[in-house]
């Protein structure tokens, strides 16, 4: 077999993909047109919520939804250390501080029990809210979220920008899709290529609350509006009601964002295929990703943990087989470092850390490649 290189992640562009993006090139809008309207309606049913919103990418989609659920210099927020650094910065963009809950060792999500110990060790009021992430791409059980939330009078941003497609069965026996807005109050989604849908950049804001919607969509657009204006002075008249900022996604982004979001539905059976096929090779031989009973894993990555991380990154490379580690942990960062987090409490994460890899998943990786990359596994571990 002809290796030309496998990464772990890929984007997958289509004749259908270019045209759509073409043709909006030769349209009336570039941005702030129908392609837009058009990508958000068909968002919002694809996870079954309310109301969605794009934005130019999930970190100012993350901003905007703190922003818009209220945070002030000094809110505590807790988050998983095992994400990418943009589910914790959104908190710090508002002067909030991070705590972070150690992870589940065989799911790698945030632990609801570490997250219910931290918030009942301190007083009532102590937080602000809470941002689970569908991590890999496994549903959080947000069902448990959303009770200790509402217990405790916190907000819940559900991190899904591994999960578009994903979604878990609820106590009523429900299908929750990821970002459904049925338990969280925003979901946030990501466009970057290497995330199940490519727009360039780009990202969703997903809810079921109106008033949430409103905020959101002001905040989008630098806070100016037409609506609910204090004075008219004629046709041209805007007001610029608070302090927002210029996240939007463009005309010719969304029409890109359409036509990936209709290979998606194929997409997530295709990565789920490849999970089983790694499964299948790797049961009781090389530790893998636990799956949640009850849920439908989308599969951005595929995490496996072994003693040898690095020996095995290196020899995957050698046989141009470019595996990544997902994540170092956020509190390991020079930055949260500084700013003096320390991980008594984050056991988990750092063992986590010290053995994950993410191997090659994406729906256009092929039969045989996979079979080459599950031979190079073995061949490094025995
Ligand atoms: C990719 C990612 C983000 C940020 O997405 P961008 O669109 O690149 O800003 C946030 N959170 C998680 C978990 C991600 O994987």
């Amino acid at each position: 077999m002809n290796i030309k290189g496998i990464p772990y992640g890929r984007q997958n562009i289509s004749e259908e993909d270019i045209d759509a993006v073409v043709e909006t090139l030769k349209a009336d809008f570039l941005t702030q047109g129908p392609k837009v309207t058009e990508f958000e309606e068909k968002f919002a049913e694809y996870v079954g919520s309310k109301y969605a919103l794009a934005v130019s990418n999930a970190t100012a989609g993350l901003h905007l939804s703190v922003l818009a659920l209220g945070i002030q210099p000094g809110d505590r927020v807790i988050t998983t250390p095992i994400t990418f650094a943009a589910s914790a910065n959104c908190v710090r963009y508002g002067e909030g501080e991070v705590w972070f809950a150690d992870i589940d060792p065989e799911t790698y999500l945030l632990s609801y029990e570490k997250t219910k110990e931290l918030i009942e060790s301190k007083p009532k009021g102590f937080f602000k809210g809470i941002i689970p992430v569908d991590f890999a791409g496994l549903p959080v059980d947000l069902e448990k979220f959303k009770k200790l939330a509402e217990k405790h009078s916190l907000w819940l941003i559900e991190d899904a920008c591994h999960a578009p497609g994903g979604y878990f069965i609820d106590s009523n026996e429900k299908k929750q899709h990821c970002g459904n807005g049925n338990y969280a109050d925003i979901g946030v989604f990501s466009f970057h290529p290497v995330k199940h849908i490519a727009c360039g950049e780009g990202g969703m804001l997903t809810t079921n609350s109106e008033e949430l919607y409103k905020k959101l969509s002001l905040l989008r657009t630098h806070g100016i509006t037409k609506e609910g204006m204090i004075e008219n002075h004629g046709g041209w008249y805007y007001e610029m009601q608070d302090l927002g900022y210029n996240y939007r996604l463009t005309d010719i982004q969304s029409a890109l964002g359409i036509t990936q979001l209709e290979k998606n539905y194929k997409g997530v059976e295709r990565r789920n295929e490849i999970a089983k096929e790694y499964k299948k090779a790797f049961q009781g031989l090389v530790k893998y990703q636990k799956n949640l009973e009850n849920s439908y894993n989308a599969y951005h990555l595929f995490v496996i943990e072994v003693e040898d991380r690095l020996g095995l990154y290196n020899f995957l490379r050698e046989n141009k087989i470019y595996a990544q580690v997902h994540y170092i942990p956020v509190h390991k960062l020079p930055y949260y470092n500084e700013i003096g987090y320390n991980s008594a409490n984050l056991k988990n994460a750092e063992k986590y850390y010290s053995r994950c890899l993410s191997l090659p998943m994406y729906p256009t990786l092929t039969e045989d490649e996979q079979k080459y990359v599950i031979k190079k596994v073995f061949e490094f571990a025995q």
